[in-house]
């Protein structure tokens, strides 16, 4: 099938390298123009594990293109994916606007009938205004042109995002009416075959399944989270009943690992989004707000540690930072707790030694060059005369690390652990002074 996509951000781009490496033949629209000759190049503007030769491969198999001219997306595709950012506006509801300009230019351009798919996270109602904006550009036009707007929320994981799309769970499609199902149902055969993967249903139902499934997943981290402050309280360790209460099959082990906050560019920002929706229509979302805030808080918990250790006064201190993404096996950083405790720790007279496996381009970019802040190229050379370790992203490699190298390398055998990913009698034995999170009185 000819397909077009709008948006070539995590979620575009990983949409559109599989749709190509199945046969179909996609043309990708973005207005960034940088990202876009840099992909025709074949340099990958972001880290996902799989993406560079799956990109790669089928840029050269001529069945992956890209181009900053809508009117030729336009024309190609017999269906169109808006896969745009849905960022937060001030008030904390999804900014449409992207969204919009994409329906906009996609009716300026159409002239032939084509299927209009809604790939970014956006609040119910949603396409009732895309179906609109198209409708009102094509009378301007003065032109009758067949088209279907269907709501088909993504549910990859960063980090995972290629496997995420090849084997997806399932596949959520919202529409109006019967008619597009045909075209949705060949355009995801190849990842239909074993089991129905597709669900359909109506548009405002699938709009809202995925800030359901989002805000119901975050609901389950910032409850261990509370679950972790309490058990630090009552000398309990939270890590003993994650397990516990993970082996009731009605419970499960995902998404119950207590931490220092989530973050990422989905989490916070649907929170928000869905707890603005519920407020416009009169409804005070309870549990949302407590979400929100236990997460808010649960950020503070490492500079909090800090201090309890350190003082508040942090100034000539130097602190080693692992891990800047949000979560493992990205280069994301919107909303990761290192940025809050980095920039907590820099108000508090601290500079950093950071070292990420792929983040720290982003960090770069965000923060610039400033003498507070150092970002390294290994693990072991973040730590060279810091007076603590500090731990924010689980990567696999931190997860069994050289002890002695450690001490020898700090000034003080500290380390705070945003991540619980060492066991605290262990770490007492090796003469740290540990803090985790949940794990009983800090060590
Ligand atoms: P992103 O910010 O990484 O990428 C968005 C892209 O859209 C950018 O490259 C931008 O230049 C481009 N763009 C903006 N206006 C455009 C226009 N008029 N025409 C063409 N391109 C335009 O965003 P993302 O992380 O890929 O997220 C996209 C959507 O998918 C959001 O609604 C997000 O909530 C949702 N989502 C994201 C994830 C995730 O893990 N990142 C997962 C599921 C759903």
């Amino acid at each position: 099938m000819k397909v077009t996509v709008f948006g070539i951000g995590y979620v575009g781009l990983v949409q559109a390298a599989v749709l190509a490496e199945v046969g179909h033949h996609v043309v990708c629209v973005d207005i960034d123009e940088h990202k876009v000759a840099q992909l025709r190049q074949g340099v990958i503007p972001i880290y996902e594990p799989g993406l560079a030769p799956l990109v790669e491969d089928n840029i050269k198999a001529g069945r992956l293109e890209f181009t900053t001219d809508a009117a030729v997306g336009v024309e190609h595709g017999e269906v169109q994916f808006i896969a745009v950012g849905t960022p937060p506006d001030e008030d904390g509801s999804a900014d449409l606007k992207y969204v919009l300009a994409v329906a906009k230019t996609i009716a300026q351009y159409l002239n032939h009938s084509t299927v209009v798919i809604d790939k970014s996270t956006v609040p119910v109602g949603t396409a009732d205004k895309v179906r609109l904006m198209i409708k009102a550009e094509l009378d301007r036009r003065g032109v009758d042109i067949a088209f279907d707007v269907v709501s088909n929320p993504e549910f990859l994981k960063e980090g995972a995002a290629v496997a995420d799309c090849m084997r997806p769970d399932r596949i959520i499609v919202g529409t109006y009416d019967d008619k597009p199902k045909d075209v949705i149902r060949e355009l995801y055969e190849p990842f239909n075959r074993n089991h129905e993967k597709l669900i359909f249903m109506d548009v405002r139902s699938a709009e809202l399944t995925k800030y359901a499934a989002n805000c119901m997943l975050a609901t389950k981290i910032s409850f261990m989270n509370e679950m972790a402050n309490l058990a630090e309280l009552l000398g309990a360790d939270i890590e003993a009943v994650r397990k516990g209460i993970g082996s009731d099959p009605r419970i499960g082990y995902h998404f119950i690992y207590p931490g220092c906050g989530y973050g990422g560019s989905c989490f916070p920002k649907d929170v928000q989004a869905l707890i603005r929706t519920a407020e416009q229509n009169g409804y005070q979302p309870n549990i949302l707000h407590a979400v929100e805030n236990v997460n808010n808080k649960q950020k503070q918990r490492l500079p909090q540690l800090v201090h309890q250790h350190f003082g508040s006064d942090l100034t000539g201190r130097t602190f080693a930072l692992w891990g800047l993404s949000f979560k493992p096996k990205t280069n994301d950083v919107r909303e990761a707790s290192s940025r809050v405790l980095m920039e907590q720790l820099w108000q508090a007279g601290a500079s950093v030694q950071a070292f990420d496996p792929e983040a720290m381009e982003e960090i770069q970019r965000i923060y610039g060059v400033r003498d507070n802040l150092t970002l390294v190229g290994t693990k072991e050379a973040a730590l060279k005369n810091a007076d603590a370790l500090i731990i924010c992203t689980e990567w696999q490699q931190f997860k069994a690390p050289d002890f002695d190298m450690i001490k020898q390398q700090l000034k003080q055998a500290v380390i705070f652990d945003g991540r619980n990913l060492y066991e605290p009698e262990r770490m007492a034995r090796k003469g740290f002074s540990y803090y985790a999170i949940g794990r009983g009185e800090s060590v």
